[in-house]
């Protein structure tokens, strides 16, 4: 308040002088979960927190040591835009390993501060204002944003529940109009859980093939996928390289959210765009931290990440079928991601109440499903990868609220 008044005495406006863009972005759920979580903590609550994205362990030692010696090495120095030579060759090499991508780390990859800044610049290079980009209902809630502040406009289509929450494809190719730029998806998919098989990725080539559209493909959660399904790549898919950006990133699977860190595989002249973006918005991503993640993509996953992995499906099996149990919530286990996405219109409460009262009357912390777009009401979205003493103190309190 006391900065508006200033703002006004200094003649910038009664809104303080900050831009529509802002101003007009609504505040996430996600945000006011977390405000109010950590509002209680403070007050010495013990909160149980399913509500962030991200797994209770810390980055395995083996690639914390690589980015330590770089630090100490004096490996202190910006390095060239598009990223360290030796990260985009770790890049490619998982690419090739992993994905079966054959792709030139001189001219088809970038490193990115992650895969929001990977998004950023690649709306960037492709999108002019005005521009629309389909998107997911529900989706992730960083993308209607991002494009709005980059003056695109988000057109969503919902995903169908009936289809394991997957795109129909009539009414995908309903929402295409001669503004549309790009279609922008996820899988492994947050918050749902859907993986793609080749045959779903497909039918969205399809229609982007069918309407010269490009393809952002934010693979985040590629390397945890359950059930023995196994992911693919769009960008492997006939006649999609030339018309995706794939965005990868080790945040979620190597517990790096905290190095923002990731890359991008693109066609040539869309990586020069994303490169020239990234020189005037950031200079480059940092360089102890692309030493730290070309170990971590450049070679094969070592039991300190595979093992994890394998533990994180267990923890998904019990956190979902523990919810699958409470009278009024169905959940099924996600085929990929670490989500649980669970379905509690039986309990008659809206999305936003019940997080509400999870969290004010028994100190879990949860997702409303609203925070992901119209068609996530009616469900709750709850972090798996969190300690067993979580979970299990977690599904007590669960049954306390709902039982
Ligand atoms: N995309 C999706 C679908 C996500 O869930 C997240 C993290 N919540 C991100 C992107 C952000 O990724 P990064 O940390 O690599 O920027």
């Amino acid at each position: 308040m006391n900065q508006r008044v200033s703002a006004e005495q200094a003649g910038t406006g009664g809104d303080g002088g900050i831009a529509r863009r802002i101003l007009e972005s609504p505040t996430s759920a996600t945000v006011r979960i977390a405000d109010l979580a950590s509002t209680l903590r403070r007050q010495g609550v013990k909160v149980v927190d399913f509500s962030a994205g991200r797994a209770s362990e810390h980055t395995p030692e083996y690639i914390c040591r690589v980015a330590s010696e770089a630090l100490l090495g004096g490996d202190t120095h910006q390095t060239m835009a598009q990223g360290t030579p030796e990260y985009r060759a770790a890049c490619a090499r998982k690419l090739l390993r992993e994905n079966g991508l054959e792709a030139d780390p001189e001219t088809e990859i970038v490193a990115t501060f992650g895969c929001k800044n990977g998004l950023t610049l690649a709306l960037l290079a492709i999108m002019n204002p005005g521009d629309e980009l389909i998107l997911e209902d529900p989706g992730f809630v960083s993308y209607a944003p991002t494009i709005r502040f980059l003056g695109g406009v988000p057109v969503t289509v919902p995903l169908e529940p009936e289809l394991g929450h997957r795109w129909r494809e009539e009414r995908l190719r309903a929402a295409v109009t001669p503004r549309t730029k790009a279609i922008l998806f996820c899988s492994p998919h947050n918050p749902t859980g859907t993986v793609h098989t080749p045959e779903e990725l497909d039918m969205i080539g399809r229609v982007a093939s069918d309407h010269g559209l490009y393809v952002i493909s934010d693979e985040i959660y590629e390397r945890v996928t359950w059930g023995g399904r196994s992911h693919t790549c769009i960008a492997t898919r006939p006649g999609m390289r030339e018309r995706t950006i794939t965005l990868m990133g080790l945040t979620k699977t190597a517990s790096m959210g905290g190095w923002r860190i990731g890359f991008a595989f693109a066609p040539p002249p869309v990586i020069e765009a994303m490169v020239m973006g990234q020189q005037h918005l950031t200079t480059c991503v940092g360089s102890f931290t692309q030493a730290g993640a070309a170990v971590a993509f450049g070679e094969p996953p070592p039991p300190a990440l595979t093992e994890m992995w394998k533990e994180w499906e267990e923890r998904c099996a019990f956190m979902t079928s523990a919810l699958d149990a409470l009278p009024g919530v169905s959940c099924a286990m996600p085929e990929g991601g670490f989500y649980a996405w669970a379905d509690i219109t039986g309990t008659g409460e809206s999305s936003e109440a019940l997080a509400e009262r999870l969290l004010k009357d028994h100190h879990i912390a949860v997702v409303p499903g609203s925070a992901f777009g119209d068609q996530g009401e009616g469900y709750l979205r709850i972090t798996c990868v969190k300690s067993w003493e979580d979970l299990k103190e977690g599904v007590k309190r669960l049954k306390e609220a709902l039982g």
